[in-house]
């Protein structure tokens, strides 16, 4: 084979120089050799590409004289780099590689090989995808689940020629084999490792089984290709369609008349003892087809846009994005549940507490109103004796005058004062009861600013009217008039009750003609009232129940009176206290109210 091969080429050579001179005297005597450099796709290593391609070396330097041809050796990404830096003139290389650099480079074809194996030039190569004669695989789809070896995902028959076969069997190669490995030139390694059961499968280009197995590099039993297709006419097994031979391209770059005689000459050259020869360049359209199909090469923006294409690449990611949308909403429905229940649950609990806070109100409001009911029913009496006095003066004043009248003592003035006198009187029994309505009237409470002398002394009157037995003691001593904000009729009713406690306290200890003091004082902030009698006291242990409800020592006693006073002086802003007496005589009560000046500091 070798021989054969040095032969031809000599005979190439000489054939090349003789025509080269008959043909193109003009170049032949050409002074200086430029050297013109062929890159070649070395899917095979370096050194196969020296071996099989210096034919075509040999012919062209034949047959265009004045020019060095040199080849060089690329793998797919140097020859691209090659190509995009000018630092070849032309490239032979696959149909998949070559319509990549025809869309992004400018490469143009200017002829097709013609392998003694192929149809023609158009159905010249194709994928093998080989198996080991005993392996249980028969069809592409079953592929699927397998380790599967390959050049690369840029080589055209040792990966997508194969590709585009698997998809249309249902198997995606890049999702659907469990291991896909690409192993990169020379090709004959994936051969020698399925073989070697370290993959099921391998993708390679065709014819090159049937060469090493020629070559005697393996077995002819070892090893078949799957899924063969019945190519008539084609020598070799393919797993796949056929897809033109590769072809020789010129550059941008490389000048015009350069390309025409290196085309004019591979078109003459004639077929190698090996059957290779060289046509008219082929259409690579099926090469482009394949491309759109696999969203490859000029087609890969398809790969990206594609609903589905981002669904199959992104699905994982996808899903835990919605995995976390999911528990998103989930919780959030969740919270706002939870922050609905719990705003109905505070708005029932607050409802609930103003249903309590007015019920409280309300039955606050009917204590004190019974509490003073109560004052005035044990006033009762005394009340209408009060009114007795201002009635019993009207009547001696109206008799007198009647009398005068009688005896025609018709004088102008005594008659004046007599009427004089019966107006005072009566407008002092209004008074009197204007005092008892106000009191006993079931109202709500008005906080106001009033004078607390005046309301004290008022208080006081009512009650020294009503018991005239009792002697009070009273001597505010401020000119001044003491301003609080409070309730008028709520000071009296205290006031009352505390007058009425010292009152009972005296009768109980016999001696209920004592006096009982009420002092006045101003302090800093507060007036202080206390209320002092000689009255029984209380035993030290009843100081701790004084002012809680229902405790009473009395027969007829309710024990409110004292705990609602406590209540009324509170809400005002004051204290109620109670201490005995230093010299162990009688209790003293004494309350307090803010000044009103000082509220606005509260
Ligand atoms: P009531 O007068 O209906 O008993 P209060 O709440 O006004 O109700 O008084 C409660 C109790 O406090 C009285 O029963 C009495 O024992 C005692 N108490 C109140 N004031 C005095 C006082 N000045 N001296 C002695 N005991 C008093």
């Amino acid at each position: 084979m070798f021989l054969l091969r040095q032969i031809f080429r000599v005979v190439a050579l000489l054939m090349g120089l003789g025509l080269g001179l008959l043909l193109q005297p003009s170049l032949a005597g050409a002074g200086d050799t430029a050297t013109v450099r062929i890159g070649v796709l070395a899917y095979k290593g370096a050194e196969a590409v020296q071996e099989d391609w210096s034919y075509v070396r040999d012919w062209l330097e034949a047959r265009i004289p004045g020019h060095h041809f040199v080849l060089l050796d690329f793998d797919q990404a140097g020859l691209t780099r090659a190509v995009q830096e000018k630092t070849i003139d032309f490239v032979i290389t696959n149909s998949g590689h070559y319509v990549v650099l025809e869309n992004n480079d400018g490469a143009s074809r200017i002829a097709t090989i013609e392998s003694p194996w192929a149809l023609s030039p158009r159905q010249s190569i194709g994928s093998a995808i080989v198996v080991r004669s005993d392996a249980r695989l028969h069809t592409l789809a079953d592929l699927a689940g397998r380790h599967v070896l390959a050049v690369g995902p840029d080589a055209f028959g040792g990966y997508q020629i194969a590709a585009r076969e698997l998809l249309q069997a249902g198997v995606d190669p890049e999702h659907d084999l469990t291991d896909l490995q690409f192993t990169g030139f020379p090709v004959q390694k994936i051969v020698h490792a399925v073989r070697a059961g370290q993959a099921d499968a391998g993708i390679i280009r065709t014819c090159l089984l049937e060469q090493m197995i020629r070559s005697g590099e393996i077995g002819a039993g070892e090893l078949r290709v799957l899924a063969p297709i019945d190519t008539r006419g084609f020598q070799c097994q393919t797993s796949s369609r056929l897809y033109p031979d590769w072809p020789f391209a010129a550059l941008r770059h490389t000048p015009t008349e350069l390309s025409k005689r290196v085309a004019m000459a591979l078109l003459a050259m004639p077929r190698t003892a090996d059957g290779y020869s060289w046509t008219i360049p082929s259409d690579y359209q099926i090469v482009g087809e394949l491309f759109r199909e696999l969203k490859i090469g000029p087609y890969a923006y398809l790969r990206l846009w594609t609903f589905e294409g981002v669904l199959r690449r992104y699905w994982g990611w996808m899903l835990l994005i919605l995995a976390l949308l999911v528990v998103w909403a989930v919780h959030t429905v969740r919270v706002e549940h939870l922050v609905s229940q719990r705003t109905r649950a505070l708005r029932e609990a607050h409802e609930e507490q103003r249903r309590m806070a007015e019920e409280a109100r309300v039955r606050q409001a009917t204590l004190d109103h019974t509490a003073r009911l109560a004052i005035l029913g044990e006033m009762a009496s005394a009340i209408a004796h009060e009114l007795n006095q201002p009635l019993a003066a009207i009547r001696n004043f109206a008799r007198g005058m009647a009398r005068r009248i009688t005896a025609g003592r018709l004088e102008p003035a005594p008659l004046q004062e007599g009427t004089n006198e019966i107006v005072a009187q009566s407008e002092r029994a209004a008074s009197i009861i204007r005092n008892i309505r106000a009191f006993a009237q079931k109202r709500a409470s008005e906080q106001q600013s009033v004078d607390l002398i005046a309301v004290l002394g008022e208080a006081i009157a009512l009650f020294t009217g009503a018991h005239p037995q009792a002697r009070v003691i009273w001597q505010p001593g401020a000119a001044q008039p003491a301003r609080v904000i409070a309730d008028p009729v709520k000071i009296q009713q205290v006031m009352l009750n505390l007058l009425k406690n010292a009152l009972d306290a005296q009768q109980t200890a016999g001696h209920a003609q004592e006096p009982i003091e009420v002092r006045f004082r101003a302090e800093a902030s507060a007036y202080l009232i206390t209320v002092r009698d000689s009255g029984c006291g209380l035993e030290p242990g009843q100081f701790a129940h004084l002012f809680e409800p229902f405790f009473t020592t009395k027969p007829e006693g309710l024990g409110l009176g004292l705990s609602l006073s406590k209540g009324i002086i509170e809400s005002f802003g004051g204290t109620l206290s109670a201490a005995a007496n230093d010299d162990n005589a009688g209790l003293s009560v004494w309350f307090s109210l803010p000044m009103e000046e000082s509220q606005g500091d509260i």
